[in-house]
C-alpha cells in the first residue's frame, strides 16, 4: 500500500471539497483531494443545474399553452413537447457546465488528487481503497449526500428512481409519482407536470417546499392543487404491477385512491454521506443523525484537527453554503492551529417552483421556537398579496404572498418567507438587508421604481413599519 504523508487531506471532490482544497493550498502545498466516484459536483450533475434546465423547458411550454389571457391565441395542438430534445438539451448543457468544474480539478496536480473510497483508520490516517494510506495533520470532511430511499421501495426494482436517474433519461416518461414534497420533489414534480408528464405528489404531515409560516404554506397548497395533484398527508403502498408499472395505493382524511405511474421518483429527503467513513474509529463527537458535530463559524469538529463542510455537515445543504463552509474549513485546515471564525451569511433559500418560493434570515417556525409565548407580542408580521400587485397583474403571475418578520421593539428585519412572482430576487433584497442589520424604516428609504413587483414588496414593509 502506498503512503502519504500530509498537512491536509480532503475527502470529496465537490463545491465543499474543491473550496476546502483550493484554500488549503493557500497555506500548503502538502494537501490531497480524494474523490470515490467522478469530479464535476453533485450541483453540476445532477443538482442545481439540470434541474434548472428540465424547469426551464418546462416553462417553455407553460407559457405556450397560456396565452389566450393576453388575446394572443395560439394553436395549442401545435405545442408540442419531443422529450428526447427537451433531455438533450438537459444533458448537453449539464455537460459544459460540468466540464468548466473538470477543467478546474484537472488543472490541479495529479499526484495531489487521489481516486478511491477515503475511510479514516484513526484521527490522523485515511485509507482510500486498499492502494493508498494517508497521514495527514488536518482532514476535512466534504462528503455530501445521497437521496433517503425507503426499504419498502426495493421491490420496484429499476422504476425505483432518484434526481441522479431522471437527469440521464434519454425521452421523457409518460408519468411519474414523486414521493417527497420538499425542495427537490416539488421543482422536479412540478417540471415535469408542465411538461405533460402525469404527475402526481405524495407527502406526510403536510408539508410543502419547505415553508414553515402556516400562512405562506396555505397559499402555497391551494397554487400547487390547482395544478397538480397533491397527497400532502397520505398513507401509501407501493407495489410493482404485471407490466412493470408502479402501483401507488394511498388514503388520505378518508378518501383513497391509486396512481399507476412509469416510476417511483424518491425525493423524501437527503442524508449526509458519513455512514461509510469509518467515524466509527474516532472519538469524535455526533448528533442524533450520526454526523460530526461542528461549529458553523469554524467548521471545527470535536477532534480539533478535522473539519467538515457543505451537505456533509448537515447544516445548510445548499450550494452557496457548501462553497462557503468548504472555503472556512479549508483555511482553517491551511492555517491549523490558528483556527479562525469565518464569514456566515443571512439565510437564503429559494424554491424554482412556479410561483418561486423563499426563506430568508429567520423562518417563522425558528422565531416561534426562539420567542416563545413573546412571540406574537414582540415580533411584528408585515404582509402582501401578490393579487392586486401592480406589475404582478400585468404580467398575470399575481399569485402568492410574501410575509417579513420584524422586531418590535428595535424595528429591525428579522426574516421572511413567501410565495410569489420573482421572488427570488426580493429574497435577495431582502437577505442582503438582514445582514446589513437593517430596520424596516431603513429599508423603506431605499428607492423602488414603478412598476415593479419590489413595489409588492414595499407594502409589506409598509404594513410591518404600521405595526411596529
Ligand atoms: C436535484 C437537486 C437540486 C438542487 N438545487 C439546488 C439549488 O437550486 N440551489 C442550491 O443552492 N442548492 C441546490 N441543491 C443542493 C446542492 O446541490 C448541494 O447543497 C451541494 O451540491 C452540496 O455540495 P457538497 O460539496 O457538499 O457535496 P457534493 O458536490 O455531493 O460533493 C461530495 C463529493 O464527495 C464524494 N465522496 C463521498 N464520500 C466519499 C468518500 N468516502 N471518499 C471519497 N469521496 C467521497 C462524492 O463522490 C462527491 O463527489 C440541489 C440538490 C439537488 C440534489
Amino acid at each position: 500500500m502506498k503512503q502519504i504523508k500530509a498537512d491536509v487531506a480532503v475527502i470529496g471532490a465537490g463545491t465543499a471539497g474543491m473550496g476546502a482544497f483550493r484554500n488549503a493550498l493557500r497555506f500548503t502545498d502538502n494537501v490531497y483531494l480524494i474523490e470515490n466516484n467522478v469530479y464535476g459536483t453533485t450541483c453540476a450533475r445532477v443538482g442545481c443545474m439540470p434541474s434548472k434546465l428540465m424547469i426551464a423547458a418546462a416553462e417553455a411550454r407553460h407559457h405556450a399553452l397560456h396565452t389566450d389571457p393576453f388575446g394572443v391565441h395560439l394553436d395549442k395542438s401545435s405545442v408540442r413537447v419531443d422529450g428526447a430534445e427537451v433531455m438533450n438539451r438537459v444533458k448537453s448543457e449539464r455537460d459544459r457546465f460540468v466540464g468548466f468544474v473538470v477543467e478546474d480539478v484537472m488543472a490541479w496536480d495529479e499526484s495531489k488528487r487521489i481516486m478511491g473510497h477515503a475511510k479514516f483508520i484513526d484521527e490522523h490516517t485515511v485509507q482510500v481503497d486498499d492502494h493508498t494510506q494517508i497521514r495527514a495533520d488536518r482532514i476535512v470532511i466534504a462528503t455530501g449526500s445521497r437521496p433517503v430511499v425507503f426499504p419498502q421501495w426495493q421491490v420496484l426494482g429499476d422504476k425505483l428512481i432518484v434526481n441522479d436517474d431522471v437527469f440521464s433519461w434519454d425521452t421523457l416518461p409518460e408519468s411519474v409519482a414523486v414521493f417527497g414534497p420538499g425542495v427537490i420533489g416539488l421543482e422536479l414534480g412540478q417540471a415535469l407536470s408542465r411538461l405533460g408528464v402525469r404527475v402526481e405528489i405524495f407527502g406526510l404531515g403536510g408539508l410543502l417546499g419547505g415553508i414553515s409560516d402556516p400562512v405562506v404554506l396555505q397559499e402555497a397548497v391551494e397554487i400547487f392543487s390547482a395544478e397538480m395533484t397533491l397527497h400532502l398527508d397520505a398513507q401509501t403502498e407501493t407495489q410493482l404491477t404485471a407490466e412493470g408499472k408502479v402501483q401507488v395505493r394511498w388514503t388520505q382524511e378518508g378518501e383513497r385512491g391509486t396512481f399507476t405511474a412509469d416510476y417511483l421518483l424518491a425525493a423524501t429527503g437527503r442524508r449526509p454521506n458519513v455512514d461509510n467513513l469509518g467515524l466509527e474509529n474516532l472519538p469524535i463527537e455526533l448528533d442524533a443523525r450520526g454526523v460530526p458535530v461542528a461549529d458553523p463559524h469554524t467548521m471545527q469538529t470535536s477532534i480539533p484537527h478535522i473539519f467538515i463542510a457543505g451537505d456533509a455537515s448537515n447544516q445548510l445543504p445548499l450550494l452557496h453554503e457548501a462553497a462557503d463552509q468548504g472555503k472556512i474549513a479549508g483555511d482553517n485546515a491551511g492555517r491549523f492551529p490558528n483556527v479562525q471564525a469565518g464569514l456566515r451569511r443571512s439565510l437564503l433559500g429559494v424554491v424554482f417552483t412556479h410561483p418561486q418560493i423563499a426563506t430568508v434570515g429567520a423562518r417563522f417556525a425558528t422565531l416561534q421556537a426562539q420567542y416563545g409565548e413573546r412571540f406574537e407580542r414582540d415580533v411584528v408580521i408585515g404582509q402582501v398579496s401578490f393579487c392586486n400587485q401592480g406589475r404582478s397583474r400585468v404580467m398575470l403571475v399575481n399569485k402568492g404572498v410574501l410575509r417579513v418578520y420584524a422586531d418590535k421593539a428595535t424595528g429591525r428585519l428579522l426574516g421572511a418567507e413567501a410565495i410569489g412572482p420573482a421572488v427570488e430576487h426580493l429574497a435577495h433584497l431582502l437577505a442582503w438587508a438582514h445582514q446589513m442589520h437593517m430596520t424596516i424604516p431603513q429599508m423603506l428609504e431605499m428607492p423602488f421604481y414603478h412598476p415593479v413587483i419590489e413595489e409588492g414588496l414595499r407594502t409589506a414593509l409598509r404594513d410591518a413599519a404600521a405595526k411596529l
